[in-house]
Order: structure tokens, then C-alpha cells, then sequence
């Protein structure tokens, strides 16, 4: 946890004056001395009663400030070398109650269900985009228009439009090393991300209205039309007119 001192208590229990003066400054008539920050020969350093001013190179501070300055230190550092050096007996230790415990538990506690709804989240997109990629595969391959003369269905452009942006987007999100990442990520894409959430819930819902026996006969469909395209792929590409333009 570290130490921890009250800058105000410092600043309380020491006057500045005595302060500059404790470490080795000679302190003039009105509160004045040579620059310790500059070189000079007579005094434009000002003390004053809760802060310093020089008039020469404009050094400017409170009794940490003026450590700080001195030995080259962090704030913190220079309020507990002046508690240690003038022995102001501050606690720079942490004394918590069982009060501050239990609440500091809580916060814990409140961060990391807030990181595992995160993870949930990030691993829910991560999943309906891995969905959506083998949606469009399979609209790609199902539904690609057998000869010049078909309709096109609409699956197999929405496959030709969305899949090199999805495997960009899966890429992107594998690319990420933390949560933080990937979160970032989601926000730069997330109008393709709310748009792959709601295309995967449509798809699955299609997909379960269809009945067990209805899938039985599209796979069926399927295989058939697969050993046609392999069969008679030489045999159509050969064909020149179809009928219908005879006429
Ligand atoms: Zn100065």
C-alpha cells in the first residue's frame, strides 16, 4: 500500500521560515535570503506565510514545493523527508477501520463482476461474429446462383458484402491482448457489431422455426445439389442458349 502522509499536517507542523532556515538558508531582514534555486547577490527570495516567491527567476512554492525543488523529489517523497528530517512525528503508516476494509473489499469485489460482465459481453460478440462468418459461408455455397439465369438470392449477396468485413473485424478482435482491447475494438466497430447481433439472432430464429423433418429434406436438398454441380458443371457451362431465349 505505501506510505501515505497529509501534505496539510506537514504544512501546519513546520513554519516555512523555520523550514529554509533548518536546512542551512540564511534567512535577511524582512524575510528575504539569496535564491537558493538561482545565483545572485542580493535577496529577491521572499518568504512569505504559506508560500515562497523569488523575484529573480520566479521560483514559486509552499514549504513541500521548496524540498521538492531542493533534493530533486516527488511530492510525496518531500513531505515525508520533512516529517522525518524536523521529526514531526506524523504517521505515514495506513491505520484502517474494519469500516474501510469491508468497503474497500466491496469495491474490489464490484470491479472484478464488472470485468466478468465485460468478458461476458466481448465473449458474446465473439461468438455471434464466428456464427455470422459460417452463416455466410454456408449462403456463399448454398445459395450461389446455379446458372446466369437464376434469381439471385439475397443470402448470397449479403455473403459477397459481408464476409472479408467480418474476417477483418475476427482478425482485429484476435489481435487484441486484453479486455480493455478489445472493448475499444467493439466501440470503433459497433454499428457492424449490432448489426452481426441482430442478423444472428434472425438467422437462428429461421433456423429453429424450421422443423426437424424440414431439415432433414434441405440437407438432403443440399447433397443433391452438390453432386449436380460436381456432375454436370462440364455439361452445363456447355450448354449455349437456354430455351427460354429461343423464341
Ligand atoms: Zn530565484
Amino acid at each position: 500500500m505505501g506510505e501515505f502522509i497529509d501534505f496539510d499536517d506537514v504544512k501546519r507542523s513546520i513554519t516555512l521560515k523555520d523550514l529554509i532556515k533548518g536546512y542551512g538558508f540564511e534567512v535577511k531582514r524582512n524575510n528575504e535570503l539569496c535564491c537558493p534555486f538561482h545565483n545572485e547577490k542580493t535577496p529577491s527570495f521572499h518568504i512569505y506565510e504559506d508560500h515562497y516567491h523569488c523575484f529573480g527567476c520566479g521560483e514559486h512554492g509552499d514549504a513541500i514545493t521548496f524540498v521538492q525543488k531542493l533534493f530533486n523529489l516527488e511530492r510525496k517523497d518531500a513531505a515525508i523527508k520533512i516529517n522525518s528530517d524536523f521529526g514531526l512525528g506524523l504517521s505515514t503508516t495506513v491505520n484502517r477501520s474494519p469500516q474501510e476494509i469491508k468497503q474497500i473489499k466491496s469495491e474490489i469485489l464490484e470491479k472484478q463482476q464488472q470485468l466478468s460482465f465485460q468478458e461476458k459481453i466481448v465473449h458474446n460478440v465473439e461468438v455471434n461474429i464466428s456464427k455470422y462468418i459460417r452463416a455466410l459461408n454456408q449462403f456463399k455455397f448454398e445459395y450461389a446462383p446455379k446458372n446466369p439465369y437464376d434469381t439471385v438470392d439475397l443470402r448470397f449477396v449479403e455473403a459477397l458484402q459481408k464476409l472479408d468485413e467480418m474476417m477483418y473485424i475476427s482478425e482485429k478482435f484476435s489481435e487484441c491482448r486484453t479486455i480493455n482491447e478489445k472493448l475499444e475494438f467493439m466501440n470503433s466497430v459497433s454499428e457492424s457489431i449490432a448489426y452481426v447481433n441482430k442478423r444472428v439472432s434472425q438467422i437462428s430464429k429461421a433456423d429453429t422455426n424450421k422443423s426437424s423433418v424440414q431439415k432433414k429434406i434441405d440437407a438432403n436438398i443440399r447433397k443433391i445439389k452438390q453432386s449436380a454441380k460436381i456432375d454436370h458443371s462440364f455439361e452445363k457451362s456447355a450448354k449455349i442458349k437456354p430455351d427460354k431465349e429461343i423464341g
